[in-house]
């Protein structure tokens, strides 16, 4: 787990179904199997089967992908795991096309894997962001259907960003007087989401969800947040307009790396699917110095995850695109 692995490494490691199979198995039974009819702990891996795991005391058979995002997947499991690698590694992600080209996949296969995965990029149990947290908003343009992205030709969503401040000294957050200068700083962790409008009430609900109460707030002057008043301590940094990206660096430079991961890899973000490619780039951005990490964290907290069928995610999103590369 220590170190990054490369593509030898990694077929190496899981060059097939068994070997993948005994990975999940650790992940979801990590101080051993439990049998979830008797509660007896003794079990073998079925070989004609590798996916299914055999009770030895009451005969019931359990499968290492039930309850997960891999659930009655006829996918082979390397497949998966495959995806999740590219997903977690590649330093802008992965559309797709480019899972289709690299799977071997149809693109309807590969735009499933995608949103599967996408959905365990988030950490049900994360923290909330705390100390000096910098909070702005961007707008940013979205792809309309299925047409290449054309920035005349597309809508725009607001975005709003947070992230921790963070002393390079010490490795810590720590508030200044109000109004004193941040200087040798580095960013911590960054949470996004789509906000509806630029209102006050907006950008509070999205502080909320996003930073412990007590934390400073580090703002642009223009704003107020009658709403935050009791629970945060506010420090606007009043500049000249043009000098935002002075007074809020690290929120910035976020915006400006999520959009250009937006165009570069996707070719502009579809809306109705922002939520879920926001938190992809935050997942990669939060893990951008660990992350051969991630891999195992997908994969684990898919694990956990609950099953998304096919139907869920056509439901709640819109359908995948029927246009495909013909081959
Ligand atoms: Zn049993």
């Amino acid at each position: 787990m220590g170190r990054g692995r490369t593509l030898e490494e990694f077929r190496r490691e899981f060059p097939d179904e068994t070997r993948c199979a005994a990975f999940l198995f650790a992940q979801r039974w990590p101080e051993g199997f439990v049998c979830p009819g008797c509660g007896r702990r003794r079990a073998v891996a079925l070989k004609s089967r590798p996916r299914l795991y055999e009770c030895l005391d009451c005969g019931r058979q359990t499968s290492v992908t039930a309850g997960t995002v891999m659930h009655r997947s006829k996918l082979p499991l390397t497949t998966w795991f495959w995806a999740a690698h590219l997903m977690a590694t590649h330093s802008n992600g992965m559309s797709a096309r480019q899972l289709e080209d690299q799977l071997g996949v149809t693109y309807k296969t590969a735009w499933l894997l995608t949103q599967k995965l996408r959905r365990s990029m988030v950490d049900p149990d994360r923290d909330l962001l705390e100390g000096v947290v910098e909070v702005d908003q961007t707008e940013m343009p979205f792809r309309v259907g299925d047409t290449f992205f054309e920035p005349g030709n597309a809508g725009k969503i607001l975005v709003a960003g947070a992230v921790e401040v963070i002393d390079r000294e010490t490795g810590r957050s720590r508030p200044r007087r109000k109004g004193g200068k941040y200087l040798d700083t580095r960013s911590g962790r960054l949470r996004l989401a789509l906000i509806e409008d630029n209102s006050a009430r907006s950008l509070e609900a999205f502080v909320r969800a996003n930073v412990k109460p007590g934390a400073t707030l580090l703002t642009d002057g223009h704003a107020s947040y009658p709403g935050l008043r009791d629970d945060y301590r506010h420090d606007p940094r009043v500049v000249g307009k043009m000098a935002a990206n002075i007074v809020l660096p690290w929120t910035h430079r976020a915006f400006a790396l999520m959009k250009r991961w937006a165009l570069g890899t996707y070719h502009g973000l579809r809306r109705k699917h922002v939520t879920a490619y926001l938190d992809e780039f935050v997942f990669r951005y939060n893990r951008r110095f660990h992350r051969h990490v991630s891999f195992e964290k997908i994969l684990a907290l898919a694990a956990h995850a609950p099953p998304t069928s096919y139907r869920d995610v056509i439901n709640r999103k819109s359908a995948p695109p029927t246009t495909s590369r013909s081959t």
